[in-house]
């Protein structure tokens, strides 16, 4: 009986991909990588060096050159992984409202997402692998053993993300919050080299009225059912 040994996450933003794509990474004993974090990186730097971000030709140079790495170590403060760029901790700076604003006009930059896309094949290639995104069953890694796109409606997000906040006693506006989503949501899913959609052969879970827990418990019993398909 074989596993999968890639499976793809994918949706839209603050869809929960990445904490249910954690968690089944370390119920699987599989290794978990979210891509936004690389779109988020770039968008930091971009902001950080001072680049004007309309340099389509500065901010793709700029994507080509930094380093970005995401480790297991850091501080236990809720962070799921250590973001660094060229070696600096941008874990926390990574997901600030300027990033949030820019990340997806950035994203769409075509030398940009080649860049990035290119590390997260190499990263996928190191063993068991969990990888979420937006564009991971339809782009980077099309030949996924299992691929999975996580939908909510806006006003569940929002009020996901909104809970949040407050829980990391950080300020939150769920008005600013549900419109930075909606504005969000168009970017990516107008992005003229990597559209968001779910791929052909993607399952499609609607998570609602979901907890994390229950999509966790889904995601196991498909990648169950996908080790008896593979036998
Ligand atoms: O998943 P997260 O919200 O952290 O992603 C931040 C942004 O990075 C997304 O809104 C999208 O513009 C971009 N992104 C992307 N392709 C991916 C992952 C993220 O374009 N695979």
């Amino acid at each position: 009986m074989s596993k999968p040994s890639t499976i793809a996450i994918d949706g839209f933003a603050a869809s929960g991909k990445s904490t249910v794509a954690a968690l089944l990474a370390e119920q699987l004993g599989y290794l978990y990588f979210d891509t936004g974090v690389m779109y988020r990186a770039v968008t930091w730097a971009v902001l950080d060096r001072g680049v004007d971000p309309a340099d389509v030709a500065g901010v793709s140079q700029l994507a080509e050159q930094i380093s970005i790495t995401v480790t297991a170590d850091g501080p236990a403060d809720g962070r799921q992984a250590t973001v660094r760029v060229d070696g600096r901790d941008v874990t926390w700076d990574i997901r600030q409202p300027q990033v949030d604003a820019l990340v997806s006009r950035l994203s769409s930059y075509p030398r940009v997402r080649t860049a990035l896309t290119n590390q997260q094949r190499r990263i996928a290639a190191a063993g068991s692998m969990v990888m979420a995104g937006r564009d991971i069953g339809t782009v980077v890694l099309p030949d996924a053993d299992l691929k999975v796109f996580l939908l909510a409606s806006p006003e569940e997000r929002a009020r996901r993300r909104y809970r949040q906040s407050l829980e990391q006693n950080r300020p939150a506006d769920f008005d600013q919050i549900l419109a930075a989503i909606i504005q969000r949501d168009a970017l990516d899913r107008d992005n003229p080299v990597s559209p968001t959609h779910p791929a052909a052969d993607a399952i499609i879970i609607d998570t609602d009225n979901l907890t994390i827990a229950q999509v966790v418990e889904q995601l196991k019993h498909l990648v169950e059912t996908s080790c008896n398909e593979h036998a």
